[in-house]
């Protein structure tokens, strides 16, 4: 393979994934041709709720993908909080902006964060 050969060929990513579709908006935004493979037809979005740390939540702003588009498919988490039984707080600590960081923890749906960078790819 040559220099040229090397400079045309597409990544190839496995998976159409939150890894697979940020690698996919990574590769686009250096210009480095990809294409991903996904073995489901038809992307469902499927999951649980799940919380984007301060250091995901930067890699996604660099990505084009701001507070806007977040915003659509979650929330800002405040605070991380162990509650009891009856209601009681037993710990709690703030998160997010509130912590220091300077982005926000988000709570999304897995599958909404997934469907928003397949838009996005
Ligand atoms: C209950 C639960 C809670 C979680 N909570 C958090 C959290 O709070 N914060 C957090 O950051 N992470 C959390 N995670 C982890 C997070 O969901 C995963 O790290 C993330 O989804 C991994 O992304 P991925 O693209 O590698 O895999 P996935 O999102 O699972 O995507 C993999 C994709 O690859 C496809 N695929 C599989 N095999 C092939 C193949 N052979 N060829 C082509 N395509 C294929 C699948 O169909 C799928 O679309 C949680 C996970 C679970 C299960």
């Amino acid at each position: 393979m040559n220099a040229s050969t090397q400079e045309q060929a597409p990544v190839l990513i496995a998976g159409g994934g939150i890894a697979g579709m940020a690698m996919a908006l990574t590769l686009h935004q250096i210009g480095v041709p990809c294409r991903v493979f996904e073995t489901v037809p038809d992307l469902q979005p499927l999951g649980v709720g799940i919380n984007l740390q301060p250091n995901a939540v930067r890699e996604l702003y660099e990505l084009g993908i701001g507070a806007e588009q977040l915003d659509t498919i979650g929330i800002q988490a405040r605070e991380w909080a162990l509650v009891g039984r009856n209601g009681n707080d037993v710990y709690a600590e703030p998160r997010g902006l509130l912590a220091g960081y300077k982005w926000p923890q988000y709570s999304v749906h897995r599958g909404q964060l997934q469907m928003l960078l397949l838009r996005e790819v």
